[in-house]
């Protein structure tokens, strides 16, 4: 029938009129700002930077291997490495990323530096709040604006943290227990060599 799709679609719409002055479910707006609908776990906006801990400059896990800088498809990050190295959370001498920006007008949310990061340290964030007067310089994010503390990535991704804290906690027991080998069989061959040589006994035979 002509024009059966606009009167179902003036019904639904009459329905949900009718209904949403006694069920919320009917409600199909939201008080926008006042009022937020709850973001899906898969929801993706912009990468951030994750750090360990309470400080952010001396917590994020990023080593600045450059990696996601590479791999980038429109090539919207840009990181300088540091000159020197830090102690980093597996208790491992690693350089950091003295400058660590990306430019969220260009980056176009494809997740790519995510996937190919080797160190657990950009995710993707859910804010999508980011609009800025300055076309340009105010789209393009620093490192102290990315850093975002794990608990952030447990609250906006839970599963992935979870995956992403276990793989961690995994790195850092396997370091952990190589260390303690280490430490041990250097011990064992430090031991060996300050131990005197066995005193040769001398045979019945040439004791006569
Ligand atoms: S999400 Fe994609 S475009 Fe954006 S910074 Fe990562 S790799 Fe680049
Ligand atoms: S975010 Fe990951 S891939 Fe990118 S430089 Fe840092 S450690 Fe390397």
């Amino acid at each position: 029938m002509l024009g059966e799709g606009i009167i179902k679609g003036m019904v639904e719409t009459a329905r949900n009129c009718l209904g949403s002055y006694v069920s919320k479910d009917r409600l199909t707006t939201l008080q926008y700002p006042e009022e937020r609908a709850p973001q899906f776990p898969n929801a993706r906006q912009f990468p951030f930077l994750v750090y360990d801990g309470d400080d952010w400059e001396k917590g994020l896990r990023c080593v600045s291997c450059q990696i996601c800088e590479k791999e980038c498809p429109p090539k919207c990050i840009y990181i300088v490495k540091s000159k020197d190295k830090r102690v980093d959370y597996k208790g491992q001498q690693q350089f950091y990323p003295a400058t660590f920006n990306i430019d969220i007008s260009v980056c176009m949310s494809c997740q790519i530096c995510v996937e190919v990061c080797p160190f657990e340290s950009i995710k993707m964030d859910n804010e999508f709040e980011l609009s800025n007067t300055d076309r340009f310089g105010g789209l393009l994010v620093h490192k102290n604006q990315l850093a975002k503390s794990n608990d952030h990535y447990r609250k906006v991704h839970p599963q992935d943290a979870a995956e992403s804290d276990a793989a961690l906690a995994a790195e850092v027991a396997k370091v952990q227990a190589k260390a303690k080998a280490d430490a041990e069989a250097k011990a064992k061959a430090a031991a060996a060599k300050a131990a005197p040589a066995a005193t040769p006994q001398p045979s019945p035979a040439a004791a006569k």
